[in-house]
């Protein structure tokens, strides 16, 4: 019978997700199908167990449900740590797993830029910065955390174990920093002319990564451009993560270029 696996929040109409997925189950022949599900809060829990019960294959949960699922879910340490799901799977229990920090370092490693032994500026402090400032330091990798309201930073920081610092202190950061990541949703659209830095304070030994994927190339990305710096751009996050949740689900390796296409085609 077929497989069941699809993805859970509120909106939902424009994810991706069911295009990569389906795209990926496709590639390699297996009888499955991926369905995007809008799903109130108040309906969460019964949407994850009548799943379960349904026998899915496995969820994504996404905006604004990723940390109301924990509660629903026995998480791997990594997701109770940052306080919030994005993958769900079923086997003998309902398994909580977050896969956007190793799509994170993924994204960055297919780029050619290792983590390790780098000084990382981890900019925002939102459910995206969580996810990759605890990934980067299961990796032992430290970051230093700045974000507009600066006690999130703090907070944060504190709960992780690394530094922080102030929006004002960026350009200095910087200097000595070898990858910059806005997880902030700074320069997303339609506000597209905003942007977390500028050209001046970028240089062209650091890694530029901005998880926004809508616009393709942000405006942080134009300026890392001109100051010589490597942009790199949210699309590989989002297949990553979602690269992540597939090998989870099924035990395959997914295949990414496929996956890629599809959602570089989704946003046009
Ligand atoms: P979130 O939890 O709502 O956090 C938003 C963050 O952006 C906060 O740090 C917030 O700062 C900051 N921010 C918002 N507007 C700002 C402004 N005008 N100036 C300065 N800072 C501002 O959102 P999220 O889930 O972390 O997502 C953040 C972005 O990452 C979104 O664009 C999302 O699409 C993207 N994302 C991409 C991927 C991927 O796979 N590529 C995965 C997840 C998320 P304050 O704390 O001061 O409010």
């Amino acid at each position: 019978m077929k497989k069941i696996f699809g993805v859970l929040g509120d909106p939902i109409e424009h994810s991706l997700s069911p295009a990569m997925h389906n795209a990926a189950f496709s590639k390699l022949g297996m009888d499955c199908k991926y369905h995007a599900f809008r799903v109130r809060q108040k309906d969460l829990k019964d949407a994850i167990l009548g799943a379960q019960a349904m026998g899915f294959g496995g969820l994504n949960i996404t905006v604004p449900h990723k940390e109301k699922a924990l509660e629903f879910t026995n998480p791997d340490t990594l997701a109770r740590r940052i306080g919030a799901v994005n993958t769900i799977s079923f086997n003998d229990e309902i398994r909580g797993h977050n896969t956007d920090g190793l799509g994170a370092e993924m994204a960055l490693r297919e780029a050619g830029v290792g983590i390790s032994s780098s000084n990382v500026v981890l900019v925002g402090a939102g459910g995206a910065a969580r996810a990759i400032a605890f990934h980067f330091a299961e990796k032992g990798v430290c970051v230093t955390i700045a974000n507009r309201t600066p006690e999130k930073a703090e907070a944060l920081a504190e709960d992780v174990g690394c530094s922080h610092a102030g929006m004002e202190d960026l350009k200095e950061l910087l200097q000595d920093s070898d990858i910059l990541i806005n997880a902030t949703s700074v320069g997303m659209h339609p506000h597209i002319d905003a942007t977390i830095a500028s050209q001046e304070i970028l240089h062209q030994d650091l890694a530029v990564f901005d998880i926004v994927y809508n616009p393709l190339w942000t405006k942080l990305l134009h300026q890392a451009e001109l100051a010589g710096a490597k942009p790199i751009g949210g699309v590989a996050m989002l297949v990553h993560q979602g690269a992540e949740a597939f090998r989870i689900w099924t035990g395959q390796e997914p295949p990414v270029e496929v996956m890629r296409k599809v959602v570089l085609e989704g946003l046009g």
